[in-house]
């Protein structure tokens, strides 16, 4: 049955732009900040203030832009978006309505078949945060921090042109990626500067478009995935019975994994937009645009060519370190010091990525710096420590980040590369084993391996795997 049915999803993403200042106002966009410090008469609105455009927000947007394929709108302007709730203390949010700044552009990923395909970008404009409103669990209460109150914000809107949770997930990171590597947002999740309002409807291939739901103000990956799943079979569920799908917003319970209604969706109509006549339009000249756009860093797909043909690194690997900024940046960074990037490469696509993943941490958060990365990757070419105490380096890293050579010290776990050292422990465990000894001679391979094993376990791992293999090899020849 529910092959019968196409699932269809829009995203609208507001990321906010790390600009130093607010975007009407030179007040701190810090984040972190104790509530109501970082506030001036234009951010919380107070009679005849009168708001001053940020030159920084027009770039950065125009950055995103030129970034996701966009037209970049020579003449734009400011609107007013009418609302009433405590969050806005103007009673209105000064964003883009008619003439936003970028358009028509897209962004290419990966169908869930491998194929590329690209989805398109209706808009990007700039607007204003509000104001966060913490509500206090005890008191009931809700207490109003307007330090976010007029922070810059990009609003990403895609078409509907995603068709699974899998596609909503690989376009998210992908622009996450892209804002990263154009360095307009840092894309903290866990701080709500990358956000997206989740629009969900369900149709049946040769019908037109159903009616959407959407969830706002999503934060984590794995949430828009599960709640696009949820909401596909809820909606097909609903047609199934005879039931039409109403417009509305929904909010997504994590722990309950559904989605609750919240109230009936505002069309643009509600919002009664009109032209900001505090602002003047905005209006860009040609070399304005091409100056950004010869100013744009080098992007993923450039370093990916780079990492294949003059690193020699592999498609998939360059793929996946491409895959995130933190990653490829701290691949180069190492690289460039230990000059081994293949090792460098190894460690961030098994170990790291590993520990990451079961940790729940992006890749931004690796706690440890690159010269460390490459430290440990000298020590184990170096022959100081073997790869398996390399893996316990690891662990340490990400516990408490320190010099790896002060680890390998603190702990005792430099290698053991001495000849005389190494060929005791080797008689020891001849002498110990004799029935795996005559397994050896009877041609039983497989008893060398064992041997090496309780030789490591012996010296905890220390050893030199290589003198230690030949020492055995030349004891058993005897
Ligand atoms: P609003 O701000 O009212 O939600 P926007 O035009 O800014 O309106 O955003 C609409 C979003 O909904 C876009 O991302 C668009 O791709 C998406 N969308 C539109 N129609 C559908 C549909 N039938 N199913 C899923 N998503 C849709
Ligand atoms: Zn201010
Ligand atoms: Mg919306």
């Amino acid at each position: 049955m529910e092959n019968t049915y196409e699932l269809v999803v829009g995203l609208e993403v507001h990321a906010e732009l790390s600009t130093k200042t607010k975007i009407f106002c030179s007040c701190s966009t810090e984040f972190g900040a104790e509530p109501n410090t970082q506030i001036c008469p234009v951010c919380t609105a107070m009679p005849g203030a009168l708001p001053v455009l940020n030159e920084k927000v027009v770039e950065y947007a125009v950055k995103a832009g030129l970034a996701t394929n966009c037209t970049i709108s020579k003449n734009s302007k400011n609107d007013r978006k009418n609302y009433f709730y405590p969050d806005t203390p103007k009673s209105y949010q000064i964003s883009q309505f008619d003439k936003p700044l970028c358009e028509n552009g897209y962004i290419e990923i990966e169908d869930d078949f491998g194929n590329p395909k690209k989805v398109r970008i209706l808009r990007i404009h700039i607007e204003e945060d509000a104001a966060k409103l913490n509500h206090n669990e005890y008191t009931g209460g809700t207490l109003v921090d307007l330090n976010r109150s007029g922070v810059p914000l990009i609003e990403i809107v895609s078409e509907p042109d995603i068709r699974s949770s899998a596609e909503a997930d690989r376009y998210l990171k992908k622009l996450k990626s892209i804002l990263q590597y154009i360095d307009v947002s840092d894309c903290k999740m866990e701080e709500g500067s990358f956000r997206a309002d989740v629009n969900v409807s369900i149709h049946k291939k040769d019908e037109p478009f159903g009616t959407r739901c959407e969830m706002k103000n999503m934060s984590s990956f794995k949430s828009i995935q599960r709640a696009i799943d949820y909401e596909k079979s809820r909606q097909i569920n609903e047609v199934e019975h005879g039931n039409t799908i109403v417009q509305e917003t929904l909010r997504w319970d994590d722990f309950e994994g559904k989605t609750f209604q919240m109230r009936d969706k505002e069309d643009a109509e509600d919002y009664r937009y009109f032209p900001e006549p505090d602002l003047v339009a905005i209006k860009l000249s040609d070399d304005y645009i091409e100056n950004i756009r010869n100013s744009l860093p080098e992007m993923p797909e450039s370093r990916k060519k780079r990492y294949i043909e003059e690193l020699g690194l592999s498609e998939k690997d360059a793929n996946f370190l491409t895959s995130s900024k933190a990653y490829s940046d701290i691949f180069e960074e190492a690289g460039n010091i230990c000059k081994n990037y293949k090792a460098v490469c190894n460690w961030l696509n098994s170990d790291i990525a590993r520990i990451l993943n079961e940790k729940e941490l992006e890749p931004e958060k690796i706690p440890f710096s690159a010269e460390y990365l490459a430290k440990l990757v000298e020590l184990i070419d170096k022959g100081t420590i073997s790869s398996s105490i390399g893996k316990k380096v690891l662990d340490e890293l990400f516990e408490n980040p320190r010099d790896p050579k002060s680890i390998i010290e603190e702990k005792g776990w430099i290698q053991i590369s001495d000849e005389n050292s190494i060929k005791n422990v080797v008689l020891k465990i001849l002498e110990e084993n004799q029935q795996s000894v005559s397994d050896y001679k009877a041609g039983k391979d497989r008893a060398l391996g064992f041997l090496v094993g309780q030789a490591m376990k012996e010296t905890k791992g220390k050893a030199n795997p290589k003198m230690l293999n030949e020492i055995f090899l030349n004891e058993l020849k005897k």
